[in-house]
């Protein structure tokens, strides 16, 4: 038997895996499963993006590059920033990672002592209390319900602030709940964060494009500029762009932090795929026209599916300022038994039910750090989502 080293310990395996396992497991039987699990757009890359990849490849560009970023793609960024956020950057301010995912994990191992603690909103992405033990850190998951819109108050952040707080994690529009900030929510997190110059923001923007009727995105550094030098505003091509098969992400910061998530780039994977990072500097040149219009696709289905679920004795959802997902409330149906006399304890017992009987994979809410919900991911054609949304009411009847 092989040993394995010790800190696999603090790494959990995703709490959807079970889900998606058994999801696919079902499929490889021939039972057609609705998957509505996927944290990806269902669209493909646009063309202009993958024909600047082919002429990347035809032109050779296959070797290295600098580990953190074409200077070509830095220059993109820069553009992308000053465009889009009002927010002045230098090149040697941006670090371009293989997707959010790495720049993320690099600039908490580059910030993290042990000991240390980080916060961030729960529901919450699944990967932000792993990083955080990874880097040898302590996640400090703020419970954050639907009655504050899953977003976390000044007066919680204030609370969850320690002298050991080292870093403050700000995922918006976020996932799992599609859950915004606005600008004057920002600004009162930022009051709080001014009386704390020893705490570095990681603004986890990746949902940016994402955003819903007259929803406007604003980004911390942009709204209170006397943060911007200990904030590192972090994007990507991944969400936005239909590109997460590429792994190109970027984050904007202090040339220091920079530096220091360069360093453990290098020793890690290096640079990203050159072919990828060309790909990305003709992402972030589309016209918003494109982008406009999958949201209006996505704005769609979000109102049909929040509908459809709502209808549903048992569930209750918001509705979300972005993302593709929906978190709806799934605590009325808990306690209930299914036909077979099992008993639904949980929402993980929930979303393995619905698998089951329903034929509808969806995530459990304790994935994310907020049992009594599950997560519905609309990023997928609109007739099978309300195709599931119906399986997902008749299952959910058949409760008693
Ligand atoms: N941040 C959040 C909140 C996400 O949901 C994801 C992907 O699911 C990422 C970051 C990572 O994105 P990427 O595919 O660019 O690594």
């Amino acid at each position: 038997m092989i040993r394995l080293a010790g800190r696999l310990s603090v790494v959990r395996p995703s709490a959807s895996i079970e889900i998606s396992g058994r999801a696919a497991t079902m499929r490889a039987e021939g039972i057609d499963v609705i998957s509505l699990s996927q944290g990806e757009p269902d669209f493909e890359t646009p063309v202009a993006i993958r024909e600047a990849a082919k002429a990347a490849l035809d032109a050779g560009e296959t070797r290295y590059t600098a580990v953190d970023g074409t200077p070509a793609l830095k220059r993109a960024i820069v553009e992308k920033f000053r465009r889009d956020n009002g927010l002045a950057y230098r090149t040697d301010e941006i670090s371009v990672g293989a997707g959010g995912k790495q720049v993320i994990f690099n600039a908490l191992m580059a910030l993290v002592d042990p000991g240390d603690e980080v916060i961030f909103a729960a529901p919450h992405w699944v990967s932000y209390p792993d990083m955080v033990r990874l880097a040898g850190g302590t996640p400090v998951a703020v419970p954050c319900p639907a009655e504050t819109g899953f977003k976390l108050t000044p007066t919680q952040l204030q609370a969850a602030i320690t002298p050991k707080t080292r870093v403050l994690i700000l995922n918006s529009p976020g996932n799992p709940t599609g859950a915004g900030y606005t600008r004057s929510e920002l600004v009162a997190l930022a009051a709080v964060l001014l009386d704390h110059p020893d705490i570095v923001v990681l603004t986890d923007d990746i949902y940016e494009y994402l955003v819903y009727d007259d929803f406007e995105f604003c980004t911390l550094a942009e709204v209170e500029p006397r943060l911007k030098s200990r904030t590192l505003t972090i994007n990507g091509v991944s969400k936005g762009h239909a590109m997460t098969g590429w792994r190109i992400g970027f984050g904007a910061g202090p040339a220091e932090l920079i530096r220091a998530m360069a360093v453990m780039q290098s020793q890690t994977t290096s640079n990203p795929a050159s072919v990828s990072q060309a790909a990305a500097i003709a992402a972030l040149a589309q016209p918003p026209d494109d982008i406009q219009r999958r949201n209006t696709i996505f704005a769609e289905r979000r109102t049909r599916c929040a509908e459809a679920i709502n209808a549903v004795d048992g569930l209750v959802c918001r509705l979300p300022e972005g993302a593709f997902y929906l978190f709806p409330n799934c605590e009325g149906l808990l306690g209930r038994e299914t036909p077979e006399g099992v008993k639904i304890e949980d929402d993980r017992a929930l979303a393995l039910y619905l698998l089951e009987s329903a034929r509808v994979a969806v995530v459990p809410g304790s994935a994310f750090g907020l049992p009594g919900h599950f997560r519905i991911s609309f990023a997928t054609g609109t007739e099978p989502l309300l195709e599931a949304c119906r399986r997902i009411d008749e299952a959910c009847q058949a409760l008693h």
